[in-house]
């Protein structure tokens, strides 16, 4: 869960004047959600930067409840790892989009966030061997998103969890980079196989910015790493003119396709089709 996860929290919290009593129906109500069948994902799509190719799309995760209204992700997703759903919420979005993507045209990925409770269970791998396995999807195509934050904490147990999914096959993104305190200490110690650029360092992308050096020196980083960097967060055409011409490799954002149902997709047919 991102660092901004309290304050939204704290002012979501306080414009509903929550009391215990709401807090407790709240809880309720996400607890029985699943079963409820009131998540859904939307996908956003992951663009090749030099030629507008889709490369694939990240799934992100919607609560619509009837009472509650459409909850942010990051509301409900802290209080789902608090009050102990987060793993069958997880494996229900690997399942999920695992089965969506597996009627794609090779070779588009998906791309999925995993929670560090889920990590932690240590049977992480395993569930996700399943899923490949029930839908079919070859694992190349599977796409793990992690933030550095979670990997702290246990690192050990972190670090085998995310070697054996390597081993599946799967590839590691570290998510929300250089938003967290030791993301080269952590660059080092984990298999990441892709850098996702935290959209902080895109708001105010201009020449000669600071967020421009620093953009630069990330995909520095990632070429000598031999790691493709993904920006997110893209959503003016300045942006993404900046970002190709500095070497960018993937890019996310609302210019380029906001999260939708993926219905709002189907005209891509050809993995190939440029924008
Ligand atoms: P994230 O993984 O960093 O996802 C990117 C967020 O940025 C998404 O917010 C997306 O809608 C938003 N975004 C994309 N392009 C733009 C843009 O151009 N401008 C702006 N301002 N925002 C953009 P969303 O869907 O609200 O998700 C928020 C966070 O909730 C995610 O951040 C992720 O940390 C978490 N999350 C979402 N789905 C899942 C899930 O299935 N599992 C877990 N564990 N976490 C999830
Ligand atoms: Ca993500
Ligand atoms: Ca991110
Ligand atoms: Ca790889």
């Amino acid at each position: 869960v991102k660092s901004d996860s309290p304050n939204n929290f704290a002012r979501y919290d306080s414009s509903m004047e929550r009391t215990g009593q709401d807090r407790r129906k709240f809880e309720h109500d996400l607890r029985l959600a699943l079963q409820r069948d009131e998540f859904s994902l939307v996908y956003q799509p992951i663009l090749c930067a030099h030629h507008g190719a889709f490369k694939g799309f990240e799934a992100l995760l919607r609560w619509n409840s009837p009472l509650h209204g459409p909850v942010p992700p990051d509301i409900f997703i802290g209080i789902a790892e608090a009050i102990g759903i987060m793993g069958p919420l997880g494996a229900w979005v690997l399942r999920t989009a695992c089965t969506e993507a597996a009627t794609w045209p090779n070779p588009l990925k998906i791309a999925v966030n995993v929670s560090p409770i889920q990590i932690q269970q240590g049977n992480l791998a395993a569930t996700i061997a399943d899923i490949l396995a029930e839908t079919g999807l070859a694992p190349g195509r599977l796409e793990i998103e992690v933030t550095e934050s979670m990997l702290i904490r246990h690192p050990e147990r972190a670090l085998e969890t995310l070697r054996q999914i390597k081993a599946l096959g799967v590839d590691i993104a570290i998510d929300d980079f250089g938003t967290g305190y030791s993301s080269l200490a952590t660059l080092r110690a984990f298999p990441f196989d892709k850098l996702k650029v935290d959209r902080s360092f895109v708001r105010d992308l201009d020449e000669g910015s600071e967020s421009l050096a620093i953009i630069n020196a990330i995909l520095g980083l990632g070429r000598g790493l031999r790691m493709p960097v993904v920006v997110e967060g893209v959503e003016t055409q300045t942006q993404a003119d900046i970002l190709r011409r500095c070497g960018c490799d993937e890019m996310q954002g609302y210019l380029l396709g906001r999260p939708s149902a993926i219905e709002r997709f189907t005209t891509i047919t050809n993995p190939n089709g440029t924008l």
